[in-house]
């Protein structure tokens, strides 16, 4: 259905755990989290919210998190989103640690693809930025991805000023032989650890990579781009430099269940224990009243969300 600005609202992002097996710096410093089992969604309960929405016109969903394949059931609960009508599309972003076990039950489960987060390809890098993740084990993640035919493989990079981009020109060159999507994101205030110097603009990919061309195709939120005979792209996703609110088509569920319909703002509406109709208008309410647009996101004026990214579900 359409919010009250005419944009079409057809893409739920489902929050199934605020709990990670990583401590990204950016997104959950302190790396703490504190929801116990019960305050969260069941596997049932997610199912009936989905489908409520997927009546209102919702036909692409994304699984998120925290990590969404920490929870047990994951690939279960992906088996029950994408059997359900109308629901085109089931997608997941992970740190991809734990794909080398789950990448080919996803994708029997009707997982189409995934997105993996990756902010650097130093091994002591990786573990500092992570709280001590290993690289190998998120590279193996995202071979698995591949052999799993969970494609086109996505790649989530923030960009840190002063951590990672001297990086840059190295993980585009990925992409030239390589049919991955990498994506460069700005890093957004959001309670993480990084100061103002570490907000760069996407604009900084292209000033350091002059070689990108700029593709025609609808990339979504990304700008797209692609080295000269490259076998993978390039997408600049920047929500600080150049907001897409316009053209934002996404509904949010935290995994206690409120719906989100801006990230940057801090209105919440519970579905929890709505049931029939009344979840539907809440939904309907929901989607209506999305806000037209968040207020000013930059160094100096931090998310108005009220929450560090793991408890939304980026
Ligand atoms: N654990 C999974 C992962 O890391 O891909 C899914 C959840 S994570 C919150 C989703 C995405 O949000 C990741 O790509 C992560 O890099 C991004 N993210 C987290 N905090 C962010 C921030 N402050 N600014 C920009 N992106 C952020
Ligand atoms: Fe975990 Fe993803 Fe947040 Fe990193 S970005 S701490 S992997 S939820």
């Amino acid at each position: 259905m359409k919010d009250q600005f005419e944009r079409e609202i057809s893409y739920l992002r489902i929050s199934i755990t605020d709990l990670c097996n990583l401590r990204c710096r950016y997104c959950m410093p302190d790396g703490v989290c504190q929801k116990d089992h019960r305050d969260i969604l069941s596997f049932e309960e997610i199912q009936e919210i989905t489908s409520a929405a997927a009546e209102l016109g919702i036909h692409k969903v994304r699984i998120t998190g925290g990590e969404p394949l920490v929870r047990r059931g994951c690939v279960e609960l992906c088996r029950m989103i994408s059997g359900i009508p109308g629901i085109r599309e089931v997608d997941l972003t992970t740190n991809g640690i734990l794909l080398p076990r789950y990448a080919r039950d996803l994708k029997e489960a009707g997982v189409n693809r995934v997105n993996i987060s990756l902010d650097t390809m130093d091994p002591e890098k990786y573990a500092y930025i992570t709280g001590g993740g290993s690289l190998k084990d998120a590279m193996d993640g995202i071979q698995a991805a591949f052999d799993a035919g969970l494609t086109p493989v996505k790649v989530n990079t923030v960009l840190i000023g002063g951590f990672n981009d001297a990086e840059i020109p190295a993980f585009v060159e990925m992409t030239r032989e390589t049919p991955v999507e990498l994506r460069f994101i700005e890093l957004m205030p959001m309670g993480g650890e990084f100061g103002k110097e570490a907000y760069l603009p996407g604009q900084i990919v292209l000033d350091r990579v002059p070689e990108l061309k700029p593709l025609p195709e609808n990339g979504g939120v990304a700008r797209l781009y692609r080295l000269p005979g490259g076998a993978g792209r390039v997408g600049l996703i920047s929500p600080l430099s150049r907001h897409f609110c316009g053209t934002c088509n996404r509904l949010r569920l935290t995994s206690e269940g409120n719906l989100k319909p801006c990230l940057h703002s801090g209105q919440e509406i519970s579905v929890r224990s709505k049931h029939g109709e009344a979840l539907k208008d809440t939904l309907r309410q929901a989607i209506f009243h999305k806000p037209q647009m968040h207020g000013i996101l930059d160094a100096d004026h931090p998310s108005e969300a009220g929450r560090t990214m793991n408890t939304i579900g980026g």
